[in-house]
């Protein structure tokens, strides 16, 4: 068993982390997707790599959360489900709706997934199994929440939809890449990425505790520096790329 003490020192340096890695994420490409290179060693096929880096968080937050004695109250259950619930359409559905089938993604690029994934749901898993302290039914009317709840059905709602968005551009036997449009594409380059970080934002919202909140911080420091390659691409791929589209905030950044 791992002390409370314990646990927090070591979220506080997986949190610091997350403000380490965000500047040098800024001034690296991390190269899948469109941006996919050689530079970082062997690869394997996108769809297998998305499926093999997402299941790990799965796995390993439902064992810590199954094997760990604490209380589980309807509210845990419901932060349990919501997590689970963004990880099914992740690994089941989002890389069979890819139409990239014959792209590649660098091993490299699994494993550190795996690493990041791995610690996740291990903070998040440990927490809610073993540690947190109850959540009684009350919670459910707290304004933290059910502002959290909302909060994560939107984010996952502007994120699957965007992704769909972009998903359809290849519509029939095209290929290549297009300018999307559409939803938030009016206001933003990267709706799917700022969607992910509303809805993990409203899942910390919601259960309220420091792991929570590592991974909507780990989320931002993966995503807003991702967004912002993806918007400089759009840029230099097309000379008519709409001006007043931002990279991944509406009207901010
Ligand atoms: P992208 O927006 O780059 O790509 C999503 C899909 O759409 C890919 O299949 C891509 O094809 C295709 N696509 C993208 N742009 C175009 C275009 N202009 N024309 C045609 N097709 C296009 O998303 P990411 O790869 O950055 O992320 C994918 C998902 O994973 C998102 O929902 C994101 O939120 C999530 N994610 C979450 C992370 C986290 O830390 N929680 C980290 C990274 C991603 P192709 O593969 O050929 O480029």
């Amino acid at each position: 068993m791992i002390s409370e003490q314990l646990f927090s020192t070591f979220l506080y340096i997986w949190i610091a982390l997350a403000i380490v890695i965000f500047p040098i994420l800024l001034k690296i490409i991390v190269p899948y997707g469109r941006h996919t290179s050689s530079s970082w060693g062997p690869k394997i096929n996108n769809r297998l790599g998305w499926i093999l880096m997402e299941v790990p968080v799965v796995i390993v937050f439902s064992w810590f959360f199954f094997t760990g004695d604490a209380p589980k109250s309807i509210p845990v259950y419901i932060f349990y489900g919501l997590f689970m619930l963004h990880y099914a359409n992740r690994i089941f559905v989002f890389p069979f709706k890819m139409r990239s089938q014959a792209k590649q993604m660098p091993w490299s690029i699994i494993i550190m997934a795996v690493f990041f994934n791995f610690f996740n749901g291990f903070f998040n898993g440990y927490w809610f199994g073993t540690l947190s302290p109850a959540y009684n039914l009350s919670w459910l009317y707290d304004p933290r929440f059910i502002i959290g709840l909302i909060l994560f059905f939107v984010g996952m709602y502007i994120n699957i939809s965007s992704d769909n968005i972009l998903f359809n551009l290849r519509n029939g036997d095209k290929k290549g890449y297009y300018i999307p449009y559409g939803g938030l594409f009016k206001y933003i380059s990267s709706p799917n990425l700022f969607g992910e970080i509303i809805e993990w934002t409203g899942w910390a919202l919601m259960s309220w505790c420091l792991p929570s909140f590592s991974f909507a911080i780990w989320t931002m420091a993966n995503l807003i520096p991702r967004a912002v390659d993806h918007h400089r691409w759009y840029y230099h791929r097309f000379t008519d790329y709409p001006k007043n589209r931002k990279a991944i905030f509406p009207k901010l950044l």
